[in-house]
């Protein structure tokens, strides 16, 4: 179960523990969005239990986030290509999935460039071996791009019941 910190202008801003949460409540720097929602969050708390479903709160004071800059890991990879891996198609568990270089790194390719770097399996992986990929009849599916830097996008992408929670919120809002 997460919590999903919003920005005072409803920008979602992290997934935040729920002991962070009793802080920030304490501190009096959050708010809730309805009375039915801080109410059962309050008895959850108090009775020591978790909420039941997604509680979303949001900051009582807009705050300048900062620019973040994404890093092509193993993890952000997999986020941007979807578990896919992008020679073959197969989608499969982040075990049988490989991070490959487009270009080796032996041959020139950037180790750590957002374009040179793409999800493979093992089984595409390992026919690539120290090649370029039209050496081997290998095609990319999509040019690999540097994940975007809304941050939004990055949470929701791993927690879809957040996403779920707040395109309702939106849409009562409006
Ligand atoms: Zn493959």
């Amino acid at each position: 179960m997460a919590v999903l910190l919003l920005n005072a202008s409803l920008q979602p801003l992290n997934v935040i523990s729920h002991r962070r949460l009793v802080v920030l409540l304490s501190k009096e720097r959050v708010a809730f969005l309805d009375e039915s929602a801080e109410h059962a969050t309050a008895e959850a708390l108090a009775g020591r239990r978790l909420p039941d479903g997604v509680v979303i709160v949001r900051l009582l004071r807009t705050i300048q986030v900062p620019r973040r800059l994404l890093r092509p890991n193993r993890r952000n990879l997999l986020l941007r290509d979807d578990h896919t891996c992008q020679y073959c198609g197969l989608v499969g568990a982040a075990s049988e999935l490989t991070v490959d270089h487009v270009v080796p790194v032996s041959r020139g390719g950037a180790p750590d460039k957002w374009e040179n770097v793409v999800i493979a399996c093992k089984r595409c992986n390992w026919r690539k071996a120290n090649h370029r990929p039209d050496e081997v009849g290998l095609h990319l599916r999509r040019e690999p791009r540097p994940l975007t830097q809304e941050y939004a996008h990055i949470i929701f992408l791993r927690y879809p019941d957040l996403k779920e929670a707040y395109d309702r919120l939106l849409a009562t809002a409006a």
